[in-house]
């Protein structure tokens, strides 16, 4: 049988997600999923708990989609009224399902020790129209309908909940039932040269390109990640696309951070990991943020030690040893309190690499002379101390992502040059 292409669209259903207070993060997880076995989301939509503009969505998206995953709304709330509202559009009507009454009793009186009220028996109840998806993680059950050759999936809004029925049974099931094309991904990290230099560098790699492979640009934080996306199922799909791969690799090769899909603190870690040595830091402006970054890699107690966070004066000057009279002559934020930082955290840390950051991260605290965004990275290796300025002009949140994202490049630079 041939590939067959399906086309996904995503409703996200609640009040909550209209107004930014939860992050739907529910459909970029699908999306993320349901890519990797090879069906393509071409349709996000979001709407409140409104009967009106959900069954909109709903008419709308099986128009367009012939899969159609929804989440959000099955609590036992009054304002939830995606069940009801779906019982109503596929013409059933409510009735109990004894797997899922079994999952609310044994949820409630076995796990949570509590007694069952009406409004809780209710999560059992499902349209007759539908295909009950036992819920491994809460109450409420997933519901499984089908018309006219179309796919309605209802999932909870809990991302938990909502993870475990798709990679249980949906995920699965949708697998076996279609033949779907295979996708695969190959990305690499740049660093050092913007978006539209590296879109000149390769315009002849990407007009060459062949139809099935598809190149994107994601640039964050002074980096640009590439991305060769293939899309078929041929025997040489992959051998193809790693083909592609080696080449763009070639042209990029002196900006290059990593060949694999990992954030830069990762790569930092690799390198410390293979060369057997340790790293600590001492944070002012990012506050821990940078150590933060390093311990979110599994495994990184092989290289990270410690960190000191020396936000007020008195730590800098007490724990690391800074000079009082250099703060007062140059400033907490200069080269010369990051060299002494970077002199302190190796002397009270021991490691083999220390980073060291001081800055203005705003809204107040910025002069003339070092307006906000004005960060001093200092990095440390035996007798060798480098420093470097930088000067970046956002919110306190960006400087503090900017900080992090470079320093760890110029920290990356420095392992290669020193071990
Ligand atoms: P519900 O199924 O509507 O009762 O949703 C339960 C909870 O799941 C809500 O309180 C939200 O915090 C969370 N939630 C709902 N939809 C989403 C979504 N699209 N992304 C992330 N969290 C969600
Ligand atoms: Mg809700």
């Amino acid at each position: 049988m041939g590939i067959q292409q399906v086309k996904a669209s995503v409703i996200t259903i609640g009040d909550e997600l209209l107004i930014g207070q939860t992050i739907d993060t529910n459909s970029a997880w699908m999306a993320q999923e349901l890519n990797k076995i090879g069906i393509w989301v071409h349709r996000r939509v979001a709407v409140g708990d409104v009967w009106d503009d959900i069954w909109h969505a709903l008419q709308e998206e099986e128009r367009l989609s012939q899969l159609i995953l929804i989440t959000g709304g099955l609590g036992p709330t009054a304002d939830d009224i995606t069940k009801p509202l779906l019982c109503h559009y596929f013409g059933g009507r409510m009735v109990v399902d004894p797997g899922a009454l079994a999952n609310v009793k044994h949820i409630f009186e076995e796990l949570l020790k509590r007694p069952l009220i009406e409004r809780n028996l209710k999560q059992a109840e499902v349209p007759d129209v539908c295909r009950v998806l036992q819920n491994r993680r809460g109450t409420a059950p997933g519901m499984w309908f089908e018309k006219e050759g179309r796919i309605f999936i209802s999932m909870p809004g809990v991302p938990h909940e909502m993870k475990g029925m798709m990679t249980y049974d949906i995920l699965p099931e949708l697998q076996e039932r279609f033949t779907l094309p295979v996708i695969e991904h190959r990305s690499l990290l740049t660093a050092g040269m913007g978006e539209s230099f590296l879109a000149e560098r390769i315009a002849d790699f990407e007009t060459q390109l062949p139809s099935n492979i598809k190149l994107a640009y994601l640039p964050s934080y002074g980096m640009v990640r590439l991305r060769l996306t293939a899309t078929g199922r041929s025997e040489r799909l992959v051998a193809e696309l790693e083909a592609e791969f080696d080449m763009l690799k070639s042209l990029v090769q002196d900006i290059l951070v990593t060949d694999h899909d990992i954030p830069m603190q990762e790569v930092v870690g690799q390198l410390l990991a293979e060369r057997g040595k340790t790293i600590g830091t001492a944070e002012s402006c990012t506050g821990g943020y940078i150590a933060h970054l390093l311990t979110s890699i599994p495994g990184s107690s092989r290289y990270f030690q410690g960190s000191i966070i020396s936000y007020a004066n008195a730590i800098k000057t007490d724990l690391l040893g800074v000079d009082p009279d250099v703060i007062a002559r140059h400033g907490a934020v200069s080269r010369e309190t990051a060299v002494q930082m970077v002199r302190g955290a190796k002397a009270s840390l021991g490691t083999d690499f220390v980073m060291v950051t001081t800055g203005i991260m705003g809204p107040e605290g910025g002069s003339p002379e070092k307006p906000v965004g004005t960060v001093w990275i200092g990095l440390g290796y035996g007798d060798a101390i480098e420093t470097h300025p930088f000067h970046f002009r956002f919110d306190r949140q960006r400087n503090t992502e900017l900080t992090a994202a470079h320093g760890l490049n110029a920290l990356r630079k420095f392992i290669l040059q020193h071990s």
